[in-house]
């Protein structure tokens, strides 16, 4: 035990302290050696000059040993440390940086290893953002594959076949157009995820009464929701006015969507009913439907872009598969929370959080 602590402390010595360590064993071997000349009968001047001497050997192995250490050795190491202290390491090394000659090395030993680790985490970042980069492309360049190749579809048959029947052409025009319509749908919510993950629209924090703008959510959504015959509906007990505080504009958007997929999801006759509940420091939206329902394989993903549980259905009522990849986005900026729960046949319920005035 105690051998392996001598051993320690050996271990972290620095240069200087190396040095000393040889000049000290030169100045005992010469003292050895000055025992040695005695007992075989060599006659050695004065005691004086003895220390003389010893000290003498003991500075120059001193300076000696000094000047190469620092010459092989710690010149390449300070170099190699420079480099990786310029990506900022521990406040310590960072003071020291170009004074290694007074530091312990293991913390150079320690500032390489904590410099080692974040660049694996940096590659392991940079792997991780190119699979998501390639992936992206892939959905997106999928997803706008399809509406253009039905309308290019389209409109060659027309090109090509000028004899055919008048509601004919209007039928194929009319799916044309519905699949420009689904385009460009697309890349309004493209472009959304865009501007919030770039930053290029920063959120815009405005105090608001949340009731008001469900109000205003359910009137758009109106017309889309008598198709179906559903109602849109505050739930009775908790329609209060609550002042929340939050990018408005943002929050009409993650609403919308919510609104506009339980009408989409939602049974004829059905009903959207969003709640409102004070919590302790935030309020609690939820959007509620009686509609389809999600079963459980697909619950956890849905928040994932251009995930469709029911692709078919999805792409019929002409869902982008990105109307809750935005929701997601917009929670994650104002640092909220988002949840569904949802039992398939039966109904869903989106909820978020917003910090409450
Ligand atoms: P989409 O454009 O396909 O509606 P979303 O991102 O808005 O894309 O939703 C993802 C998937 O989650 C949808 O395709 C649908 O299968 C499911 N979903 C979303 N909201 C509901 C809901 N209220 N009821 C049932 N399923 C829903």
């Amino acid at each position: 035990m105690a051998i392996n602590l001598r051993l320690d402390f050996l271990k972290n010595i620095g240069p200087k302290g190396l040095a000393l360590l040889i000049s000290s064993c030169f100045a005992a071997i010469s003292l050895i050696f000055f025992f040695i000349l005695r007992a075989a009968g060599v006659s050695i001047t004065s005691a004086g000059t003895l220390i003389f001497l010893i000290l003498a050997v003991s500075f120059f192995a001193y300076f000696l040993s000094f000047y190469l250490i620092n010459y092989f050795l710690y010149r390449k190491i300070k170099l190699i440390y420079k480099i990786i202290s310029d990506r900022k390491l521990s406040e310590e090394a960072g003071k020291d940086q170009l004074q290694l000659f007074n530091q312990d090395l293991s913390v150079v030993e320690r500032d390489t290893f904590l410099w080692v680790k974040r660049k694996n985490q940096e590659l392991d970042q940079m792997k991780e953002m190119e699979r998501f980069r390639r992936e992206y492309l892939g959905d997106v360049s999928h997803e706008l594959k399809t509406p253009l190749f039905n309308i290019q579809a389209y409109l060659q048959t027309l090109v090509d076949d000028r004899s055919l029947p008048e509601e004919q052409q209007t039928e194929f025009l009319s799916k044309a157009l519905k699949n420009a319509t689904r385009l460009q749908e697309i890349i309004n919510d493209l472009t959304i995820i865009h501007k919030i993950e770039s930053g290029e629209r920063a959120l815009k924090l405005q105090s608001f009464n949340i009731r008001e703008l469900i109000a205003e959510v359910f009137e758009e959504q109106q017309d889309i929701a008598a198709m179906k015959n559903i109602k849109l509906l505050f739930k009775e007990g908790a329609d209060q006015d609550y002042s929340v505080n939050a990018d408005r504009e943002f929050i009409r958007i993650a609403l919308s969507n919510l609104v506009n997929n339980s009408i989409k999801y939602g049974k004829y006759n059905g009903f959207v009913k969003v709640s409102c509940y004070l919590m302790e420091e935030s309020v609690l939206v939820e959007v509620s439907d009686n509609g389809i329902g999600i079963s459980e394989e697909h619950l956890p993903h849905v928040f994932e872009r251009f995930y469709r549980a029911d692709k078919s259905r999805s792409r019929e009522q002409g869902g982008s598969g990105l109307g809750l990849s935005i929701v997601k986005h917009i929670m994650e900026g104002h640092q909220q929370t988002l949840h569904v729960r949802s039992k398939e046949g039966v109904g869903s319920t989106f909820g978020f959080t917003l910090q409450k005035v």
